[in-house]
This record gives C-alpha cells, sequence and structure tokens, in this order.
C-alpha cells in the first residue's frame, strides 16, 4: 500500500522531480528555446531557485504553429469517438501523476498541496464533460426556402493559440486545451510565466498520448512569447485567462494583424450581498470560502471580495468571521497540512501589501490580518494573512481595483436598490452572490446585478457543464459550458440548390 505524502517525502519527490531538463513540447518532441534562452522559476514559500526553463522566442512560437499546422489536416479528420479516446487517455496520465502534478503546482504557486490535488481532479472532472459534451455540438438543417435544402456544420479554426495565467497552473493547462482539441483543432499552449513547471511536466507526459504536433506546450514570458502567439497571421483563434490589462492589450494586437476571435476570461471584484434575514452560520462560511483562501491565498478571479453586510447583522457577522478566518492555517505549501500558503511572487505580495496599506490611508479598519504570519518558517517566503477590512466605502480603492490578494472588503448596507447600485460600480462583472431565505428577494437582486456566474447562497463553486463567463470588462464568451466547445468552431451553411 502507498503511504500518504508527508512534508518530507513530498520535499524529496520535489527533488527528485525539479531536477529533470525543463523542455517544451513542440512538434512531438521535448525541445529547448532555439537560441537557448531560459529563465529561472523560484519557490514563493521560500524564494529559492526551483527550476531553470526555456524562454520561447518568436523563433519558438513559429515553430510550434507550423508544427500545429502540419499536425491540424490528419487531426480535424480523425472521428470524434478516436479523437475523445485520446482525451480520454490524456485523462487517465493526468490522474496517474496527480499528486507530482500537485507537488509541482504547490512548490511554483505556493498554494497548499492538498488544493493543488483537487485541482487536478478539477481538470479531469472538466476534460470529461467535454468529453461527453463534444457528440452535442452540431449543425442544423434550416427551412430556408421552398424546394432547397440549407444546413449548418461546424468545422474547426485550425491552430488555436491558448494563453492561461498563474494562478491554477495544471487545471488550466490541462482543462483548457479540451475544447479546441476535442473539436478538431490542434494547439499551441502558452503557459504561465511564474508558474510554468506543472503544463510544462503535463507537456512532457502527453507526448505520446497525442499525434505529434496535435498540442505544442511553450513557456515564457507575455511581452516576448504571448505576443508573437497573438500576433501570428496564421492563428484566427486566441483563448486568454488574465487580466482585464491583458485582455485589452491582446485584443489592440490581434486587430493589428487580421480580423481574430478572441475570447477573454479575465478579473473581478465580486460582491456577495447579505441580507439580515440569511442563514448567517453558512453565510460566514460562504463568505471565508468566497475568499478562496484555501484554493489560491484569495488569488482567483471569482473571488468574492466585496462583502455586503445589512446594517442589522453587520456586527455579528464581521466577528464570526473574524474567528473562521483566524482558524484557518497557514503553512508550508508542500505541508500535507496547511490549508493556505503563500502568494506567487514578490511582486504579487508587493501588490497586495500596497492595497493593505492603501485600505488604512484611506480610512477603513482593519478587522483582522494585514501582516505575514510570525515564526522563522515564513520569513523568506510571500506570505500573508487573511485580511478582512471593515468600514470600507465605495469609493476606496480596496472596494474598486482588484487585488488578487487575500484581502476582503466589507461594506455596510441599509437600502436595497442602493446596495445593488453599489455592487454594480465597479467596470468588473464576474461572479456575485445573494444570500437571502426569501426566493424574491433572492432573484430580484440577482437580475439586477451585473455579473455573468452568480450564485444565491452559494460561493466560490464552479460545477460540471455549467457555463462561466463575465460581463463588462471581466471578460468575452463562456468557458466551462457547451459554448465553449461551440467557440472552437466556425459555422458553415451549405445551400443545396434543388429547385
Ligand atoms: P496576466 O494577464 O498578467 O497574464 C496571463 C497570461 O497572459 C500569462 O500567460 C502572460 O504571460 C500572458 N500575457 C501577458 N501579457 C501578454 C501580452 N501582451 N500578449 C500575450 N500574452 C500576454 O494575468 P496573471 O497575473 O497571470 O493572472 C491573474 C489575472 O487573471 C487576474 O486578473 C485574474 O482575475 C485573471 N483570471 C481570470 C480567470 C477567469 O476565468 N475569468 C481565471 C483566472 C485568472
Amino acid at each position: 500500500m502507498q503511504q500518504a505524502p508527508t512534508l518530507d517525502s513530498n520535499r524529496r519527490r520535489l527533488a527528485e522531480l525539479t531536477r529533470r531538463p525543463w523542455r517544451m513540447l513542440v512538434g512531438g518532441a521535448m525541445v529547448d528555446a532555439r537560441g537557448g534562452e531560459r529563465y529561472t522559476t523560484t519557490s514563493p514559500a521560500d524564494g529559492q531557485p526551483l527550476a531553470e526553463v526555456p524562454f520561447a522566442q518568436k523563433a519558438d512560437v513559429e515553430a510550434a504553429v507550423q508544427a500545429a499546422e502540419r499536425a491540424y489536416p490528419t487531426w480535424r479528420d480523425t472521428p470524434l469517438s478516436q479523437r475523445v479516446a485520446v482525451l480520454r487517455r490524456f485523462i487517465a496520465v493526468l490522474e496517474q501523476n496527480e499528486a507530482d502534478l500537485a507537488l509541482l503546482d504547490a512548490a511554483d504557486l505556493g498554494s497548499p498541496f492538498s488544493s493543488m490535488r483537487s485541482d487536478v481532479h478539477l481538470a479531469c472532472e472538466l476534460l470529461d464533460y467535454i468529453c461527453n459534451a463534444a457528440g452535442e455540438v452540431k449543425g442544423q438543417n434550416l427551412p430556408g426556402s421552398g424546394g432547397n435544402w440549407h444546413i449548418t456544420k461546424r468545422e474547426p479554426y485550425g491552430v488555436v493559440g491558448r494563453i492561461i495565467p498563474f494562478n491554477h497552473p495544471l487545471m488550466f493547462a490541462a482543462s483548457k486545451i479540451g475544447a479546441p482539441l476535442v473539436m478538431g483543432n490542434t494547439v499551441v499552449l502558452k503557459v504561465p510565466d511564474q508558474t510554468p513547471l506543472s503544463p510544462l511536466y503535463m507537456g512532457e507526459l502527453i507526448r505520446e498520448v497525442f499525434p505529434p504536433g496535435v498540442i505544442n506546450v511553450i513557456s515564457g514570458d507575455g511581452r516576448t512569447t504571448g505576443d508573437a502567439l497573438v500576433r501570428h497571421p496564421r492563428i484566427k483563434r486566441i483563448a486568454l485567462t488574465g487580466s482585464v490589462e491583458t485582455g485589452r492589450l491582446i485584443q489592440r494586437a490581434a486587430a493589428e494583424v487580421m480580423v481574430k476571435h478572441v475570447s477573454l476570461e479575465l478579473g473581478g471584484k465580486n460582491p456577495m450581498v447579505v441580507f439580515p434575514d440569511a442563514d448567517i452560520d453558512k453565510a460566514v462560511e460562504g463568505a471565508a470560502r468566497g475568499m478562496n483562501f484555501h484554493w489560491s491565498q484569495g488569488q482567483s478571479c471569482g473571488s468574492t471580495t466585496r462583502l455586503f453586510l445589512h446594517e442589522d447583522i453587520h456586527d455579528d457577522f464581521v466577528q464570526r468571521l473574524k474567528k473562521r478566518v483566524e482558524r484557518i492555517v497557514i503553512g508550508n505549501p508542500l505541508d500535507p497540512a496547511t490549508e493556505m500558503g503563500c502568494v506567487v511572487s514578490k511582486a504579487q505580495y508587493d501588490k497586495a501589501s500596497r492595497y493593505i496599506a492603501l485600505g488604512l490611508e484611506q480610512g477603513a479598519t482593519c478587522l483582522t490580518g494585514g501582516r505575514p504570519p510570525e515564526g522563522a518558517e515564513f520569513a523568506q517566503g510571500y506570505f500573508l494573512r487573511p485580511t478582512v477590512f471593515t468600514a470600507v466605502r465605495n469609493d476606496m480603492r480596496i472596494a474598486k481595483e482588484e487585488i488578487f490578494g487575500p484581502v476582503l472588503s466589507v461594506l455596510k448596507w441599509s437600502d436595497e436598490d442602493a446596495v445593488v447600485r453599489e455592487a454594480n460600480h465597479v467596470e468588473y462583472g464576474l461572479t456575485a452572490a445573494v444570500w437571502t431565505r426569501d426566493i424574491h428577494k433572492a432573484f430580484r437582486t440577482i437580475d439586477r446585478l451585473e455579473a455573468g456566474f452568480t450564485w444565491i447562497n452559494g460561493s466560490s463553486s464552479h460545477f460540471k457543464g455549467v457555463p462561466f463567463g463575465g460581463y463588462k470588462n471581466s471578460g468575452v464568451d463562456n468557458e466551462e459550458g457547451i459554448e465553449e466547445l461551440y467557440s472552437y468552431t466556425q459555422l458553415k451553411t451549405v445551400n443545396i440548390i434543388l429547385s
């Protein structure tokens, strides 16, 4: 029987895993950048170097696109059932290597090993949904004119460029290539700058699962590698999961080259509105879990980072919430017992710290957190406690801007119309939550909140096959549901003239 992993066994295994030569998957081979360019990825838990990985330049992006183009005609013409069978083998490989992939994420990202194991499972579930749903993507037979036939069919785009952010490296690397591949496209995946290890390792593991060139996995930064992919003149379909700023840059860069289908899953500053009749115990738990402290140290696009509490319940609620978040066990991300690790980088740590200082300067009250945990084990890493600000006003920067760290802003409300206006008063529109036992209030409020993915008496969770996407500056298009599969096809109409 296999022993359960411990901090020591995880450290040993990580040392073995990171010793490998880190390479990119291009055209079925593991390759370096042609000019030998590399960069170092470091552990956010102690600032130490973890590995050197290839830094793909324009020529490397070109090689990856050419490999994907060569593979495309055969992959497109492969029967759907066989493409699904390949994806199912991909799922099996992820399952077999779950602990190693989670370990690389824990080390590179700083999220707890246990939650990164859940990320591998989540990726497998999302891929399983994609396999099951693929056969539902169909054309139609339309009554366009008497005597003739009019049919539509769905065709792949060709080579798809897929760009992902740092916060769930393996989960995004694996699940976001499923829909384009199953629809018959080939893919060049650009992995996150800060957390390249699990996606590159995934590339190595699946080298023989996919025919050469069907999936290509390259590492590098946004400005060189990502930009070259976006601007590639033979890539019509680009998909980004990332920040609003990057989304806008990509839309502009793509438009400078040609007309492209660019789908965007971007940031959020998401409201959770609690009515006085809500189940308070559950809502406190929902507010804590909604911040995703345990999953990503608050570095999640869908985190409910603005908590609107009705004045009748405010004081009691915040005291309970304080107790709840202070119970979260902060520790070494490699330790299976850790519930919350560290943020991904010095840049992210400095950003969150600046916002904490700004909250205090602008007159908010720091109810808990606001500084790193004490102890020698935290001294060299980018650790922050779960931080809760009360007395936040809607015009403060901590209430308007995405911090992408463990910082929650609590706002007090009394008037229903006003709270909806305040909740909507940001550029984002990704998620929103409403907590009440009154179904009329729940639907009335959800209907008026400007967000693409909402919960009534819930937070944080995604559900298999249920579409996720943002309103306003939070994005374009939806993922995780059947719409994502459609989005990797283009519609061809065939008119059969019989009369
Ligand atoms: P980011 O926008 O800085 O980077 C995302 C990816 O884009 C990276 O791979 C990066 O190298 C690449 N990139 C950056 N500039 C580029 C350019 N000019 N051209 C091409 N590619 C470029 O985001 P991040 O810091 O990695 O992740 C955090 C952001 O992602 C947050 O805003 C978060 O809300 C968002 N996010 C959104 C979702 C969602 O589903 N809506 C999910 C996770 C994260």
